[in-house]
């Protein structure tokens, strides 16, 4: 993954990769969901924070990340709409895998959701056979949903394999997805530098509280 874009002030350039899977990274896009809404951190301002984060993860070739800017160049009312259709398929997909990490079931509405949005994904999607083998290839590459289409690929992937390494930091103040590559499969916070220092920091603030003898 490429490092942030030098100088970039937007937050889709700065905030931390984390989440191991650029389709994890996408859903800590927004940040502080539990938040009032101006609270909340949104790292997918405008369509082109859209195109930016492909570009810094990955998820996207340059050639399909040029061609989208023009599409939403020509296109302003329907780059805002897959700005919000993005924003709102992240949002049900961030409760449907919060759910799956804490042991439940989906709420029905969000599973119902999802259901259509994989419906229209591969409506898009179709297998191309040549003689090298099978490729999958998109009816419309340049259609403004691509970059949302790409991470539903991926959520699909990740839902098909077992999810024993699917986490939510465990930090108060975070709720960021990641996959912990870890080798025990004991990691906790979405970034030791951040979320396990803090706690780390707490831990030890309490214990220097108890040995003081001090109360709570
Ligand atoms: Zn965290």
């Amino acid at each position: 993954m490429a490092e942030a874009e030098r100088g970039s002030s937007r937050l889709v350039d700065r905030f931390r990769l984390v989440g191991g899977d650029p389709a994890l990274d996408f859903l800590n896009t927004r940040d502080g969901r539990w938040l009032p809404e101006a609270e909340v951190q949104e790292a997918l301002e405008e369509y082109g924070d859209l195109l930016r984060f492909a570009r810094r993860t990955g998820l996207l070739e340059e050639g399909a990340i040029s061609s989208l800017e023009e599409a939403a160049r020509r296109d302003a009312q329907g780059a805002r709409e897959a700005l919000r259709r993005a924003r709102e398929v992240r949002e049900r997909l961030a409760r449907i895998l919060g759910a799956l990490v804490a042991g439940e079931a989906p709420d029905l509405r969000d599973r119902e959701g999802f259901q259509r949005d994989r419906l229209d994904l591969e409506a898009q999607r179709r297998l191309d056979f040549g003689p090298e083998g099978t490729t999958w290839a998109w009816e419309d590459p340049a259609g403004l949903d691509r970059p949302l289409r790409e991470v539903l690929c991926r959520i699909l992937a990740l839902l098909a394999s077992p999810l024993g390494r699917l986490r939510r930091c465990e930090a108060p103040d975070c709720d960021w997805f990641f996959l912990d590559r870890s080798r025990n499969g004991t990691r906790r916070w979405c970034s030791m530098e951040t979320c396990g220092n803090r706690a780390k920091a707490r831990r030890h603030y309490e214990r220097g509280r108890k040995t003081a003898g001090g109360e709570g």
